[in-house]
Parts: structure tokens; sequence; C-alpha cells
């Protein structure tokens, strides 16, 4: 069976490496105060290159976009840490028989640093960056390249796990897998239809998913 992974506050804390490197770069940089929530607030959802161009005006830096984007991979990448038991929970669902897949929205070389350098990559049979597979969640045809980077169909089913109502709960739904809601401390409040499973974590999740196949 197929269980699916969101990546960004679902598997790692992306909102705390972001403003740990926002931190740091502000004050490498001698930047006034005030930058660093210019900085996350630009790159709260998804950074892509073309945000360095925004930000190097606004910021008054004179650098490369191109190298602040570098920096930025290398550095976030450095910066982010996966929540507690995720490996361990992950680890647990290998040794089940479950085909584990990436589903995530952002640029290849971001979201595959921050997989390798938190040791995450290794987990998954197939990892779906909606860059690289050209599509977007929450449409149909993003799930459908996850599931087949798994060697999997959606047609049998699965589980998408993820803290977005709209690009993993009501994409995964549609895409025919049973969902599970990471609330990261949220109420679910969006959209008519509810998920399967709401959970606090995805640790939470993962012991769903495993009494399941129960
Ligand atoms: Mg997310």
């Amino acid at each position: 069976m197929l269980a699916l992974f969101d990546l960004d506050n679902t598997l790692i804390d992306r909102r705390e490496g972001l403003m740990d490197w926002a931190r740091g770069f502000a004050r490498s940089r001698g930047l006034p105060a005030g930058a660093e929530s210019a900085i996350c607030e630009r790159l709260r959802e998804r950074a892509y290159p073309a945000d360095f161009v925004h930000l190097r005006v606004v910021l008054g830096l004179n650098d490369d976009p191109g190298d602040l984007w570098r920096e930025y991979v290398e550095g976030v990448a450095l910066s982010v840490r996966c929540f507690p038991g995720v490996r361990e929970g992950l680890e647990a669902l290998q040794g089940a028989g479950w085909s584990l897949g990436i589903a995530t929205n952002g640029a290849g070389d971001i979201q595959r640093a921050k997989l390798t350098v938190t040791g995450l990559a290794s987990f998954f049979n197939g990892i779906a960056v909606s860059e690289e597979v050209g599509v977007r969640k929450p449409a149909y045809e993003h799930f459908e390249a996850a599931a087949e980077l798994c060697g999997a169909r959606l047609g049998a089913g699965g589980w998408m796990v993820g803290d977005g109502p709209e690009t993993d709960m009501e994409g995964g739904r549609v895409a025919g897998l049973r969902t599970a809601w990471v609330a990261n401390g949220r109420r679910w409040a969006e959209g008519p239809r509810e998920p399967d499973v709401v959970v606090r974590g995805v640790t939470e999740a993962i012991e769903v998913i495993l009494a399941a196949t129960d």
C-alpha cells in the first residue's frame, strides 16, 4: 500500500528553519530591523529563485539573485529539522511493507536539499517535486506522478498525509486516497469535506496508518 507525505510543516519544521535562516542571514549582512520579518513574510508559503530578485531590491543588496538563492538553499537545508519521531515512524511503515512517497510543491533543488540534509530521502521509494514533475498539488496528476515514482497506482488506494487543507487534503481525496490532516495546532475550518483523520502531528498520522493495516 501507498502512503504519500507532504514535506514542509508535515515531516519537517520549515517555519522554524526559515526563521532561523532569516535571522542568521540578516545578522551576517548587517541588515536593519525588519529585514528578518520581510524575508519570512515573502518566503512564508514557498520560495523560488524569483523571490530573491524581489528581496534583493527590498533589502538593498547588491548580490546576484542567483547567488542569494543558492545561499538560501544551502542555509535553509541546514536549518530545517524533521519533527521528533519522524524517522522512527517511517522506519515502522517501511517495516510493515508500505511504499512511501513524497508529494511536495516547490523547487527541486531546495526540496531535495532538505530531504538529503535531514536524512529523510532514503526512506522514500519516490519523490515528486512539483517543479520536476511539471504539475502542482492539488492537481490529480501530481498525485498520479508521485504514485508512479513509487511504483504504485492511485487506483489501489492509500493515504495522503499533509498540513495543507486544499493542496494535501482536497487533492488527496480527489486522487482517491484516504487523508490525514496534520493540524499543527490549528482547527479544521476550511472546505466542506473533512479529512478522514485529523492528527496533532505526523507521528500520530503514522500510528493511524499502521493501525489501519491490522
Ligand atoms: Mg506543507
